[in-house]
């Protein structure tokens, strides 16, 4: 299981720095990849970003509301498909 972020995420970054195995990144470009991601391989699942987000962005993945059931895979795809970790910093 993973925590998911949410297209309510408005990119305000609390949530990065509370991860203890800092696997949350900001989406980059913003225009094809507008919020943060979590990597669901390397995420442990503490919920130490939930109360970091003022947003209510980020979910435990099987607790994700059904209108924002349709976030969850660009979380996956992020570093499946997309920069994943190599956009960091950019
Ligand atoms: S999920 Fe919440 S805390 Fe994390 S970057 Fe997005 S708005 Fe900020
Ligand atoms: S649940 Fe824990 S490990 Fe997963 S992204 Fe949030 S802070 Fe990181």
């Amino acid at each position: 299981m993973t925590h998911i972020i949410t297209g309510l995420c408005l990119r305000h970054g609390g949530c990065m720095e509370k991860c203890p195995v800092d696997c949350i990144v900001s989406g980059q470009p913003v225009d094809d990849w507008p919020t943060y991601y979590i990597d669901p391989e390397t995420c442990i699942d503490c919920g130490a970003c939930v109360p970091a987000c003022p947003y209510n962005a980020i979910w435990p993945e099987a607790n994700v509301p059904e209108p924002l059931k349709a976030d969850i895979q660009p979380n996956y795809d992020y570093f499946a498909k997309g920069p994943g970790y190599r956009a960091r910093g950019s």
